[in-house]
């Protein structure tokens, strides 16, 4: 556990990524100590859900986005949060509802 953190429990708050900001410079993968954050291709049907704009600026970035296949991990340092140039990333508290 980082300084940072604010949480004891692992994944009770989780990083939320907004596809429409999301330009996968992946600095969230680099900051991140608990390895929560992969760049990937940006699934189809997100790209379909995007504006006009939010698809010419997702064909320009390569079709790269943030994915947090390890969001269970998330220990709430609020690091990506701070990284991200794109302030594509929230924090929010996880229900399983
Ligand atoms: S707040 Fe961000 S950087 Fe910190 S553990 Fe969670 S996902 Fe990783």
């Amino acid at each position: 556990m980082t300084e940072q953190c604010k949480s004891t429990t692992p994944g009770e708050i989780r990083p939320i990524v907004d596809a429409a900001r999301c330009e996968g410079k992946a600095e969230c993968v680099v900051v991140c100590p608990y390895n929560v954050f992969e760049v990937v291709t940006l699934p189809a049907e997100i790209y379909r859900s995007l504006s006009l704009i939010g698809k010419l600026k997702a064909r320009a970035h390569g079709m790269k986005t943030a994915a947090t296949p390890r969001a269970d991990q998330c220990l709430n340092c609020g690091l990506c949060v701070a990284a991200c140039p794109e302030k594509a990333i929230k924090l929010q508290r996880h229900t399983t509802d």
